[in-house]
């Protein structure tokens, strides 16, 4: 069984919607930058559970909040440094965006990633963490926080080992002189008012000294993390919400909020689905280095279908690694047409459901599995100026393909050409050289070539035909099958491997091999 269609069995089993009608299932984002794809396998957990619950006939709703409350607290590597600092330590809805015709930093990156959401066919409601807070929705649960202060200081210190200090308080002011929240520290609740100082100094951030008290309402200021997350699910009723693994370890952010959740503000925890990394190239890396490693990067490399399998097709217990510039980009489509074929070919099993979960809900009804050529033999192709993909791929087919086939014929190719100009790794590249390159070639490999223009100049062969006399050249001239295909790959691609030669050679003009062939065994 698919995690996706387990985990749904196990809510509808375990679990009532709180509201008694629709399951609320939630998830969250800080938009620091440029939004990592790691934060996309949350979107695509939470996005596919709700799917399956709505298969099921049980109504969700799923929720997104866009984090514009919290502190801009590093800068990204690829924004200007200067221009950024003076923002250090403001809440994102407060730091103006990178390109003007966006309200802030927070909408700037948050539309981006949103854009993501949408093509890979998740889309939840969404919400502002800002407006949240100055609804007023949040009040009474910052009250309590702030009542009960010193019980989740205890809390965090057995369950998190994080000691603070008697004085402190669990949220986060926002100054009312320089408009920083990362500088504040907030000391002496007095059930209406807290009082503040902006004096704490992280990193670059500068403080400005400015000493009073606020009443922390309607987000004056924001409960800090781990009570936030815990406050969320009362304050909207949260059923369903998982979290990265990074959170979900013993005495990590789920267990604090999960202890502060019951103890704190009375509230059973959300129904948890605790996932592992996706990792980039073998990375965990933030999204601030690396190209690639974006939500938005990555879905640049596949169609929605493909994208979905790079993000549901693991188990949520298994660690998904992706290296655009490796040779898991051509892998992921094979995965694809793998499960393409099994459902041509009428299985009904997990990897048919799984081609099914990757297409939108909408069209799961009377899936189509279209053939497909192969992405490598398509960016292949793609490089090759005198070949017809389209009559490449209807060879390979074995038959022409249809209108629908055509159109996914050109999607890929489209992809593939991205992909080559922008990450693939040099084996997959090919350059066909219109000139005789300057290569050395051992007398056994010129007689091999000559032998061999011989037989095509004879009659127009067939990519079989070329294939079954390459391999009678072993014997015949001797050559060894090495450096027969070595001397072929190194006149027309100067490289030592190449597609499968035979059929490479048919697809070429004729006269273009066969006078390539003789000047090379001639040289
Ligand atoms: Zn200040």
């Amino acid at each position: 069984m698919l995690w996706a269609d387990r985990i749904a069995s196990e809510i509808q089993d375990t679990r009532k919607p709180r509201n008694g009608k629709t399951f609320l299932i939630r998830d969250e984002k800080t938009i620091s930058g440029r939004v990592h794809v790691g934060s996309m396998r949350g979107v695509a957990i939470h996005g596919l559970v709700a799917e399956v619950l709505a298969e099921n006939g049980v109504a969700s709703e799923f929720r997104f909040e866009i984090g514009d409350l919290d502190p801009f607290d590093s800068i990204p590597n690829y924004l200007d440094t200067k221009k950024f600092t003076e923002h250090l330590g403001k809440p994102l809805f407060a730091v103006p965006s990178p390109e003007s015709g966006f309200k802030n930093y927070a909408e700037y990156f948050g539309e981006e990633f949103i854009g993501v959401h949408k093509k890979a066919g998740f889309i939840p409601n969404y919400y502002r963490a800002t407006d949240f807070y100055r609804s007023g929705k949040m009040d009474t649960l910052v009250k309590v926080a702030l009542e009960r202060a010193n019980d989740i200081r205890r809390i965090l210190r057995e369950v998190s080992g994080s000691e603070k200090d008697v004085s402190w308080l669990p949220v986060s002011v926002i100054c009312e002189k320089c408009g920083k929240m990362m500088t504040t520290r907030a000391y002496g609740y007095d059930g209406e008012t807290v009082g503040y100082a902006c004096d704490k100094n992280p990193d670059e951030c500068v403080p400005c000294g400015h000493t009073g008290r606020i009443a922390p309402w309607r987000g004056a200021a924001k409960l800090f993390w781990k009570v936030d997350w815990a406050a969320k699910w009362v304050a909207q009723g949260v059923d369903i919400e998982g979290g990265g693994k990074d959170h979900s370890t013993r005495g990590g952010s789920r267990d604090a909020a999960n202890h502060i959740s019951r103890e704190v503000f009375g509230y059973e925890p959300p129904f948890d689905i605790p996932y592992e990394f996706f990792l980039v190239g073998g990375k965990k890396m933030s999204s601030s280095k690396g190209r690639g490693s974006s939500a938005k990067d990555m879905s640049d490399l596949f169609p929605p279908q493909t994208y979905r399998l790079a993000l549901i097709g693991k188990d949520i217990r298994e660690q998904i690694n992706i290296d655009p510039s490796g040779e898991s980009v051509p892998r992921l489509y094979d995965w694809h047409d793998e499960l393409a074929l099994g459902v041509r070919e009428g299985k009904a099993d997990d990897y048919s459901r799984l081609y099914a979960l990757c297409e939108l809900p909408k069209n799961r009804a009377a899936l189509s599995a279209l053939w497909q050529m192969r992405f490598r033999e398509v960016a292949f192709i793609a490089q090759m100026p005198h070949l017809s993909l389209e009559d490449e791929a209807a060879r390979a087919k074995g038959s022409a393909l249809t209108a629908d086939e055509r159109i996914a014929l050109e999607e890929r190719a489209r992809y593939a050409k991205f992909w080559l100009t922008a990450y693939a790794p040099e084996e997959f590249k090919y350059e066909l050289q219109e000139e005789m390159p300057n290569v050395n070639l051992s007398n056994i490999q010129k007689k091999a070539l000559g032998v061999l223009a011989e037989y095509l100049q004879a009659e127009k062969r067939t990519g079989e035909e070329l294939h079954l006399r390459l391999h009678e050249l072993k014997t015949e001239v001797p050559i060894q099958p090495k450096d027969l295909f070595q001397a072929m790959y190194r006149i027309f691609l100067v490289r030592d491997s190449g597609p499968k030669a035979g059929w490479f050679l048919a697809g070429l003009p004729r006269n273009f091999v066969i006078k390539r062939l003789k000047e090379a065994s001639q040289q």
